[in-house]
């Protein structure tokens, strides 16, 4: 299918874009990966598309006072094969290449997968389990919203229309930060049928700060947080029983709810594992 007509306006800034996307049924367009497939089918018809590529600034990476910032316009490709991401956000790097295809990679961005909010992306579920926050970018101003805070439901997150996604930040691994990822999806680059990031620091031969964010198990990227209070306690059988409460997926086209809290058990286990092993 062909989309919906709608205007297409190149945004020179931040400010730009915030003052175009102001009282029109507008979209920013960014990577262009999913919103163009929305618009074909017509799930979405927007009268006005607002490009943020060219806003300059947006696809940077920085280390500073302890946190990792990402501009929203970084590339997916771009932060795979980042040093300062594999040294100070190892488990973006762990995700990364299960995200789409090479092709998806090079253009989609780390802002695009956030704001948009599938709830079986690697990316959303990574920040959750980092306790990083968003930048958002309105009329109003400038906010950091907690991930805890930022998925609200289906596809819905804190912004709201006429805001831009404009960064992410994460605390800067330390040498007892340990991570884990893991997924299982049907093909490799497929979006996961159920998959686990998670963050923790290493306490003696223990964990404490357990964080475990699954998604393709619910309507958002979900925290087992029974699961992290029993992994903290060292109790890993405790953990995977707990998920039965932590958990509600609902079947999709896909897996029943059945099948996906089963592998959601054999992704505890082996993030676990994970988890134990200092950074290389
Ligand atoms: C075949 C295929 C397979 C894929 N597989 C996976 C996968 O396995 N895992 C995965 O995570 N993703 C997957 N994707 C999606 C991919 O990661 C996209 O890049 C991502 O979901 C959207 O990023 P984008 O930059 O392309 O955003 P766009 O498509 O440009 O935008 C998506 C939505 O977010 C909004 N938006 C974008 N940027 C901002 C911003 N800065 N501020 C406010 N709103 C914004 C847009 O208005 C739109 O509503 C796949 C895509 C395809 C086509």
């Amino acid at each position: 299918m062909k989309p919906a007509p709608f205007a297409y306006a190149k945004a020179r800034s931040l400010d730009h874009a915030i003052e175009l996307l102001a009282g029109a049924d507008a979209r920013v367009l960014a990577g262009g990966q999913s919103l163009i497939a929305t618009l074909n089918m017509r799930l979405s018809q927007p009268s006005l598309l607002v490009d943020i590529n060219h806003v300059a600034g947006l696809d940077r990476i920085a280390v500073t006072n302890g946190t990792v910032e990402l501009g929203a316009l970084v590339r997916h490709a771009q932060a795979e094969r980042s040093a300062e991401i594999a040294g100070h956000a190892p488990l973006i790097a762990l995700a990364m290449p299960h995200v789409g295809h090479p092709a998806i990679r090079n253009r989609g961005t780390i802002g695009g997968s956030i704001a948009f909010a599938d709830p079986a992306a690697e990316l959303p579920a990574c920040v959750l389990a980092l306790g990083g926050e968003i930048e958002i970018a309105g009329s109003g101003g400038r906010r950091w919203v907690r991930t805890d805070d930022f998925f609200k439901g289906l596809f819905e997150t804190a912004l709201t229309a006429g805001d831009v996604l404009s960064a992410i930040r994460v605390p800067a691994a330390t040498a007892d930060t340990r991570v884990g990822f893991a997924e299982f999806a049907r093909r490799h680059g497929d979006y996961a049928m159920a998959g686990l990031a998670a963050c923790a620091r290493a306490e003696g031969k223990g964990l404490k700060d357990v964080r475990l964010a699954f998604f393709g198990v619910g309507a958002t990227p979900v925290r087992a947080r029974r699961a992290e209070a029993a992994l903290t306690a060292g109790d890993l059988d405790l953990a995977v029983a707990a998920l039965a409460n932590d958990l509600n997926p609902p079947d999709d086209v896909q897996a029943t709810g059945a099948v996906k809290k089963h592998l959601a058990g054999v992704l505890l286990r082996r993030v676990a594992a994970q988890l134990k092993e200092p950074r290389q």
